[in-house]
């Protein structure tokens, strides 16, 4: 990875980013994400819209091995910070089998966690989530919600779509932050 953007010359800002973050923990990476993020906004914006008008014909595959290759390198457990800032949207499935796991009934777990947004969603209560332990581990890993198991969805298929999404996300997941660098550096669209 370092030798991918150190000899890649189009990738000058993010071997600078690199090199500035390589060495520093992630919770110094986590809390320069926004300021980090909103300096790029229209360099995203930009690229993003040229994604959208003209995707590469093996973009999913690119955004797959990218999505990969950062997580093989991304403690999650180091991180949490998607679950300690954002929650995910529940679906009735999320709800039933949640409420199975944990032996209530889905109407009692909807009333203890989840509230209604303004968009009618189902969302949690609060955050950081309430499933969320002190050691950054899941108390529901195995039935959490699918909006949790596909996030920061840099792997999803046709990735131009959600362009808006990836922005406002690039700002709270280093990992996305960084598929997004690589991207632009592999990508010089
Ligand atoms: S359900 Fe689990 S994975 Fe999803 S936000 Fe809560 S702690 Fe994170
Ligand atoms: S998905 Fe992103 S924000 Fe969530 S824990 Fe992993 S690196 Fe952090």
């Amino acid at each position: 990875m370092l030798e991918e953007l150190l000899i890649n010359p189009i990738s000058k800002i993010a071997k600078d980013n690199f090199k500035k973050f390589y060495f520093c923990n992630m919770q110094e990476f986590i809390d320069q994400l926004p300021k980090l993020t909103k300096d790029k906004h229209n360099e995203n914006k930009k690229f993003f819209a040229k994604l959208k008008k003209k995707p590469p014909k093996k973009l999913d595959q690119i955004m797959q091995d990218l999505h990969e290759e950062e997580f093989r390198n991304t403690d999650c457990l180091q991180c949490a910070n998607c679950c300690k800032t954002t929650g995910p949207l529940f679906t009735d499935k999320d709800v039933d089998r949640i409420s199975k796991f944990l032996r209530i009934k889905s109407r009692q777990f909807e009333e203890q966690y989840l509230q209604t947004d303004e968009e009618g969603d189902l969302i949690l209560q609060q955050t950081p989530c309430t499933f969320l332990g002190s050691d950054n581990y899941c108390s529901i890993y195995e039935v959490r919600p699918k909006a949790c198991r596909e996030y920061p969805h840099t792997d999803r298929k046709k990735f131009q779509q959600i362009s808006n999404l990836t922005i406002k996300n690039i700002a709270i997941c280093p990992a996305a932050y960084n598929i997004v660098e690589k991207m632009k550096s592999k990508l010089p669209l």
